[in-house]
């Protein structure tokens, strides 16, 4: 009787496992329907936005504005459904019977509903009320290069960010690392301060002695007009040299350069060509190329499992930077490419060297504009925004007092002062959305100093790209790099791929070595 009633119970437990199991299945066969069908309405949206960037025309923009509006609601109503989100806590709850692809993806939606349930559909188009009117205010101020015209709006944004901290189920202690979760999750201010302590320690004297050296670069060719054509052609030839696919993406050209996904084998470059400036279209193309590799070499099941978009914007910075500046601004780099451009932009490199074309890339210039720095001075333009964001967030600056804040925090770190307002604060769009994004930016160089001295270990990076053996190299990305960077967050891939966690010491001897010898100290 006893063995029978252990038997009887011990079938009930199966039973009700098996049944756990099939509510599982059904429960992920339905979310796989809902974000197949969300997928196809993304995917038509972001064609229509590309061709809204553009070839739209002027006058049918505001119709395929309200197109475009109508898809993307679409797609959201189908993700925030009482049923969905039912399904996905079914999923969650049993995530330890789902493979490893789709426990990934129970996760990343539960902690998205997580974050997002305490938020009614009225507040959300309150929030993005405040967020477009920001944006229109902030151009005002920028034309008109007084900020005094944003301060109202961008006090309702830091208003907005409280008040969504304040709908957290489970907000941090720290303000700002809930504000730096949402675009690299799990980094914490505290990480950021001991880095970014590290920065200056090193930097700021570092500089210095680079401003001070009597070191010459030659840089009278950088400005000599080289027509669209070329520059295309130029940008075209870089790209193939990267590997980056034509077959499955496109180049064309906008106002500002961007990469775009719009599906897994149309994943498209834009760049922007200025007559005088050729340097600018090589560099934005290798960095949206850089992007565009990573996009083009995700694993097929990441797609098929909907994981493909939970990489940070921290590790897909990491990747553009990889290919712009520790590939695309070394001397290996440049020796491949320079015979090419100089037979395909005589008139600009006619009488240059591909030595001197190698300093040129990387002259140190302090700059008062953030996407016009150098790779030296880059972090500093964004160890000022964080400061500033935190003194914001930390209450201990008022926003009317953010002019006078950072041309004082530019003058002391790099030596220059804003003129005025368009030239200083009101340069990035970013706030006009919320605060924390800027470190995400810094952190690519962090991330990626790391990885290529790890892939150093095994490959000998400068002899493959000066044969253009860009196989060797976006074989060891696309096996280290690419492939697990939707599996784990940020903390976990870079200590998977180097066996360290995150510092900025690679970052900062990389710096060093190079700059020191580039200006002679
Ligand atoms: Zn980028």
């Amino acid at each position: 009787m006893r063995i029978c009633g252990i038997l009887n119970k011990h079938t009930k437990q199966k039973e009700r496992r098996n049944h756990m199991r099939s509510e599982t299945q059904q429960a992920l066969h339905k979310i796989r329907e809902t974000l197949t069908e969300a997928a196809r309405y993304d995917h038509a949206g972001s064609l229509l936005t590309f061709d809204m960037e553009t070839i739209c025309p002027p006058k049918a923009m505001e119709e395929q504005g309200d197109l475009v509006s109508f898809i993307e609601n679409k797609a959201f109503s189908l993700r925030h459904t009482p049923e969905f989100e039912d399904q996905v806590r079914t999923l969650y709850q049993n995530r330890e019977d789902l493979e490893d692809t789709d426990r990934i993806l129970a996760e990343s939606l539960f902690r998205e509903m997580e974050r997002t349930k305490n938020i009614s559909p009225e507040q959300a188009l309150e929030f993005s009320k405040v967020y477009n009117k920001a944006y229109v205010d902030w151009i005002q101020a920028k034309n008109k290069a007084d900020f005094s015209l944003y301060v109202p709006s961008l006090k309702a944004v830091r208003e907005a960010d409280l008040k969504k901290q304040s709908l957290l189920e489970h907000p941090s202690p720290v303000a700002y690392d809930d504000l730096l979760d949402v675009y690299e999750r799990g980094m914490t201010s505290g990480q950021l301060d001991v880095i970014f302590d590290a920065c200056r320690e090193r930097l700021v004297p570092l500089l210095k002695r680079i401003l001070s050296s009597e070191k010459k670069i030659r840089t009278d060719f950088t400005c000599r007009r080289t027509d669209e054509k070329a520059q295309e052609t130029a940008a075209r030839y870089l790209l193939r040299t990267m590997g980056y696919d034509f077959e499955r993406g496109l180049l064309t050209t906008t106002e500002h350069p961007f990469t775009d996904t719009p599906g897994r084998d149309d994943v498209r470059v834009t760049t922007h060509y200025f007559p005088e400036n050729f340097m600018s279209s090589m560099y934005s193309v290798i960095h949206e190329g850089g992007h565009a590799l990573f996009d083009q070499n995700q694993p097929r099941a990441h797609w098929d499992h909907f994981i493909t978009g939970e990489k940070t914007m921290g590790q897909h910075e990491s990747v553009s930077r990889f290919y712009e500046n520790r590939i695309g601004r070394s001397e290996a780099f440049i020796s491949l490419v320079f015979p090419e451009l100089k037979k395909i932009m005589p008139e600009a490199l006619g009488d240059v060297s591909s030595r001197e074309l190698y300093e040129a890339v990387n002259q140190v210039h302090p700059t008062l504009i953030r996407t016009e720095a150098d790779e030296f001075t880059y972090t500093f333009h964004i160890m000022i925004r964080y400061e500033i964001e935190k003194m914001i967030v930390g209450s201990q600056a008022k926003i009317e007092d953010l002019p006078w804040i950072w041309n004082d925090k530019y003058e002391e770190y790099l030596g220059v002062r804003p003129a005025n307002d368009r030239e200083g604060v009101l340069q990035d769009v970013h706030w006009t959305s919320g605060f924390g994004y800027f470190p995400t930016y810094a952190l690519g160089n962090f991330y990626n100093a790391m990885y290529f001295n790890q892939m150093a270990k095994e490959i000998d990076i400068d002899a493959a790209v000066e044969a253009g053996r860009f196989d060797l190299i976006n074989g060891w990305m696309r096996d280290h790099v690419f492939n697990i960077a939707d599996r784990m967050a940020p903390s976990e891939w870079i200590r998977a791929i180097s066996g360290r966690s995150l510092t900025p010491d690679d970052f900062l001897d990389y710096l060093e070595s190079k700059y020191t010898a580039l200006y002679e100290l």
